[in-house]
C-alpha cells in the first residue's frame, strides 16, 4: 500500500516554479515525507497524454448475439436438499425482481434434477420423481428470464464405477481417485467415454424435454491446475505437467468443447455450450484456443483466500477476459456466501467485500453475476445476502449503457505467459505455483500504485495489429517464449514500441527446453554469463554507477536492493547499476559483499530509434511483492515511464491506492475508479469502507468529440467538466469503494 505523492500532482501544482515550501503547503498533506518531495522535486515533466484514438463505428445491437446483451446472471446453486424446500415462487421472483437476465438451474450429473431416464444419472433423494429442474425452468420463463442449463460432470457413484470402472481417474499405483470430501463420489476422467457417453446422454435428454438457452458444466475443465492421471487412457498420454501433454489436454479440451456445442445446437442454433475457465492467468486451458471457440466466458473466479490474498482478484480476472474475448461474453461468479480457505457456504460474506467483488467485475469490463449456495426454507437460512445483490443489480440496470465496455484505452500491455504459469518450474528454491502468482501480483501492484493504464496481452497473441496499440509490453519473467513469440516482440520493437523483461524471459522454449541464451538477447542486448544465482541470507544489490532517469529520486545511498533471485549477464559498457553480490545474513560479522563492486550489470537499458528496451536480471516484481520494499517500486516505476517515454491516455490524479479502467463506451467514456485503500487490502476481507479523496482525471479526446456531460453513477451526479483544446479534465470530489466518471459525448 505504498502509494508515493503523485509527482505530477506536485508537478502541475508546482508548474509556477512555486518554491518547494510553499507547494507543500498548497499540497496540504501532513502525511507527505521530506523524502519523497524530494524525489517529486527532482521528477521529470508531467506525463504527455497522447490522443484517445477516433472512436469506433457504432454496433447495430441487433446484429449482437443475445448473450451478448446479457448484463446481470443470478445463481442459487441447487443442493439436494432443495426440492424438499426450495419455493420455486419465491426464488424466481427474487431474481426476476433484481434485474436477472438469466438464471443458472441445476441439470447436474452427480444428481439429476428430474426424473432423469439416463443411466447412472442418480435422483436426487429428496426429488420424489418430480421435475424440479422443469418447474424452475418454467418459472423463469414465465418472468422473462433466459435459462442455463448446469451440469457437473466432474464426480459420479459407485454403481457407475462398478459398472464402468474405465470412466474414473487413477493415481500411479492404479486405484481410483475419490472426491476428497465424499469419498462416496469417484472422479471422472476427461479422456475416457463418460465424456463421449454420459454427458451427451444427458444433454440430449435436456434438450428433448425443456427449453433451455444454452448448457454449462461445472467442475470441468479443471481451474488453475492441469489433471494427472494414471487410468488406461492416461496412461498412453505425454507425462503430466508437460508442455506435450498440456497440448494433448488442450486437444481434448477444444474436442468436447465442439462436441458439446454442437449437441446444445441441435435443438437451436443459438444456443450454445460453456464451461469453467476461472484461474485467471493460470487457466487449465490454453486462453487463446478457448478464446476462439467460447462465446460465453464463466470466470468462475469468486471470492480472496488466504493463499491468494490481493484484493484485486476479480479485476486480474477480468482483464484475462478481455485480453481473449475480443468483446464477446464474459462473466464472473461472484460469491455472496463465505468464500476462502475455511468457507461457509451458507453464509453471506463482509458486504463491503461481496461489493467490491461486484465492482471489480463491472470496472474490468464482465457481467455481473451473482451466486449463492442452497434455498433451504425461506430462501435460505441466512437471507442478507438478497439485498446487497438485487441494490448492486437495480443500481446497475439504470446504467447500462455506460457500464458496458466498447475498447479499452489502455496503452501498456502486460503479457502473460500462460505456459509459464503452468509449467515453469521457477528456481529451485521455491514454489513453483506460487512463484508466479507472486510474480503477477507483484507486476499488477507495481501497475497499480503507479496509475498505469494497461491491459494483459496472451503471449499466443503478439501480432502486430493487436499489439502495436501499446507503447510498451512488460515480460514479467515470461520463461517460455517460442521462437515465433520471439519474432513477433521483433517486430513489435522494430515498428517502434518498447519491452520491459526480467529475469529469466525467454530462457526456454514452448516446450520448456531450456535455451542457452536468451531467446531475446540480441534485441535486449544482453548475453548470459551463467546460471540462476539464489539468496542465500542477504540478497544482491544494485552499485549506483551514474545517473539516469530510471534512478531518479534515488539520493544519499550508493546502494539499491536487487531481487532474491538473478541471472547473471555479461558486462555492458557504461552500465547504470552493478551487482553487489549477495552474502549472509548472519552472522552480522560475515554480512558484507565478498566484492563490492563488479561489472555485472543490475540493469541493462537499450534504445533503438523510438524503442526503449529494459532489462533486469533480477526477479524484481516479484521481490517487490515478498517484500513490498519501495525502492524497487520506485525503480520499476521510473523504468515503465522510460520505455513509454511518459505518455499516457488517461491521467487519474489524487490521493490513495485504486484500480482504475478507462474504457470507451457507445454513449463515450467511462473512467472506472476502485478504492483499495483500506487495510484488508492483502488480508482478510474488507469490512468497510475509507474514501478517498479528489481525483482528477485528465485525457485528451479525439478531433472532433465533443463532450455533453460527466456523471458519477455510484454518487449519482453530474459534475462539471473543463476542456482546454483537446484535453479534457474533470475531478471527482470523493470516491467510496467505487465510482464511474461516464463520459458522454456527442
Ligand atoms: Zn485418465
Amino acid at each position: 500500500m505504498d502509494h508515493m505523492l503523485n509527482r505530477r500532482t506536485f508537478l502541475k501544482t508546482s508548474a509556477a516554479s512555486l518554491p518547494l515550501a510553499a507547494a507543500i503547503q498548497t499540497l496540504n498533506r501532513a502525511t507527505v515525507s521530506a523524502e519523497t518531495i524530494a524525489d517529486a522535486a527532482i521528477g521529470g515533466a508531467a506525463p504527455k497524454l497522447i490522443p484517445l484514438p477516433a472512436r469506433l463505428t457504432p454496433v447495430d445491437p441487433s446484429i449482437l448475439s443475445w448473450q451478448q446483451n446479457i448484463r446481470r446472471v443470478g445463481q442459487s446453486n441447487m443442493t439436494e436438499h432443495d426440492p424438499a424446500v426450495m419455493n420455486i415462487e419465491q426464488w424466481a421472483d427474487y431474481w426476476h425482481s433484481a434485474g436477472a437476465d438469466i438464471v443458472f438451474i441445476s441439470v447436474t450429473g452427480i444428481l439429476a434434477f428430474y426424473p432423469s431416464k439416463v443411466q447412472f444419472h442418480r435422483h436426487g433423494k429428496f426429488l420424489n420423481g418430480r421435475d424440479f429442474f422443469g418447474e424452475c425452468v418454467a418459472a423463469a420463463r414465465k418472468r422473462g428470464m433466459r435459462v442455463v442449463a448446469r451440469m457437473s460432470p466432474d464426480l459420479n457413484w459407485g454403481d457407475a464405477l462398478e459398472a464402468h470402472p474405465e470412466w474414473a481417474m487413477r493415481d500411479g499405483n492404479g486405484s481410483v481417485l475419490f472426491s476428497g470430501e465424499d469419498p462416496r463420489l469417484f472422479r471422472t476422467c476427461m479422456f475416457t467415454r463418460y465424456m463421449d457417453d454420459y454427458v451427451p446422454a444427458i444433454m440430449r435428454e435436456i434438450n428433448s424435454l425443456y427449453d433451455v438457452d444454452c448448457f454449462y458444466t461445472n467442475g470441468w475443465p479443471p481451474i488453475g491446475s492441469l489433471p494427472k492421471c494414471h487410468c488406461a487412457v492416461c496412461s498412453k498420454l505425454p507425462p503430466p505437467n508437460t508442455a506435450a501433454y498440456w497440448r494433448t489436454f488442450n486437444d481434448r479440451v477444444v474436442e468436447l468443447w465442439h462436441k458439446y456445442d454442437g449437441i446444445a445446437k441441435e435443438k437451436k442454433s443459438d444456443s450454445f455450450y460453456f464451461a469453467n475457465l476461472g484461474g485467471n492467468v493460470r487457466c487449465g486451458p490454453n486462453l487463446d484456443r478457448l478464446g476462439k471457440t467460447a462465446v460465453w466466458f464463466q470466470a468462475d473466479n469468486q471470492g480472496r483466500t488466504s493463499d491468494d490474498p490481493a484484493v484485486w482478484g476479480c479485476s486480474l480476472q477480468g482483464r484475462v477476459c478481455s485480453a481473449i474475448m475480443d468483446g464477446k461474453f464474459a462473466a464472473n461468479v461472484s460469491a455472496a456466501y463465505s468464500t476462502g480457505t475455511v468457507r461457509w457456504r451458507n453464509a453471506s460474506k463482509n458486504p463491503a467485500e461481496a461489493r467490491m467483488w461486484l465492482n471489480e467485475t463491472q470496472a474490468s469490463g464482465m457481467a455481473l453475476y451473482y451466486h449463492f449456495i442452497g434455498s433451504e426454507a425461506g430462501f435460505g437460512e441466512d437471507r442478507r445476502w438478497q439485498k446487497l445483490g438485487s441494490d448492486y443489480f437495480q443500481w446497475a440496470k439504470k446504467h447500462d449503457a455506460h457500464l458496458k465496455p466498447r475498447r479499452s484505452l489502455a496503452n501498456i500491455g502486460v503479457i502473460m505467459g500462460q505456459s509459464t504459469q503452468l509449467l515453469y518450474p521457477a528456481p529451485a528454491g521455491a514454489q513453483a505455483h506460487d512463484y508466479m502468482r507472486e510474480t503477477t501480483h507483484g507486476i499488477y501492484a507495481t501497475l497499480l500504485n503507479g496509475r498505469f493504464a494497461f491491459d494483459f496481452v496472451h503471449e499466443d497473441r503478439l501480432d502486430l495489429e493487436r499489439i502495436s496499440k501499446y507503447r510498451a509490453l512488460l515480460l514479467p519473467n515470461i520463461a517460455m517464449l517460442s521462437d515465433r513469440q520471439c519474432q513477433q516482440i521483433r517486430d513489435y520493437v522494430r515498428s517502434g514500441g518498447s519491452i520491459m523483461a526480467s529475469f529469466e524471459t525467454g530462457l526456454y522454449d514452448e516446450n520448456l527446453q531450456r535455451r542457452e541464451e536468451f531467446a531475446i538477447a540480441d534485441l535486449l542486448g544482453i548475453s548470459k554469463a551463467g546460471d540462476v544465482i539464489e539468496t542465500n541470507g542477504n540478497a544482491y544489490y544494485g552499485r549506483i554507477e551514474r545517473s539516469h532517469p530510471i534512478l531518479d529520486g534515488f539520493s544519499n545511498t550508493n546502494w539499491l536492493p536487487g531481487a532474491q533471485n538473478r541471472v547473471p549477464v555479461k558486462s555492458v559498457p557504461d552500465p547504470i547499476l552493478t551487482v553487489v553480490p549477495g552474502f549472509v545474513q548472519y552472522p552480522p560479522e560475515l554480512a558484507y559483499p565478498p566484492a563490492s563492486h563488479t561489472d555485472e550489470p543490475a540493469v541493462v537499458l537499450r534504445e533503438v530509434a523510438s524503442s526503449r528496451l529494459a532489462y533486469f536480471p533480477g526477479d524484481i516484481e516479484r521481490t517487490f511483492w515478498l517484500t513490498g520494499h519501495g525502492d524497487l517500486l520506485r525503480l520499476l516505476h521510473n523504468t515503465i515511464r522510460w520505455i513509454t517515454q511518459d505518455e499516457a491516455v488517461v491521467n487519474v490524479d489524487g490521493d490513495g491506492f485504486l484500480e482504475f479502467f478507462a474504457w470507451e463506451t457507445t454513449p463515450g467514456y467511462a473512467i472506472h475508479l476502485l478504492n483499495y485503500t483500506n487495510p484488508n487490502a492483502y488480508h482478510g476481507w474488507l469490512s468497510t469502507v475509507y474514501p478517498l479523496g479528489p481525483q482528477t482525471v485528465s485525457m485528451t479526446l479525439p478531433s472532433g468529440v465533443k463532450v455533453r456531460a460527466v456523471d458519477l453513477l455510484r454518487s449519482d451526479r453530474t459534475i462539471p467538466f473543463r476542456l482546454e483544446g483537446a484535453v479534457l479534465r474533470f475531478t471527482i470530489p470523493r470516491v467510496d469503494d467505487y465510482e464511474i466518471a461516464a463520459v458522454t459525448v456527442g
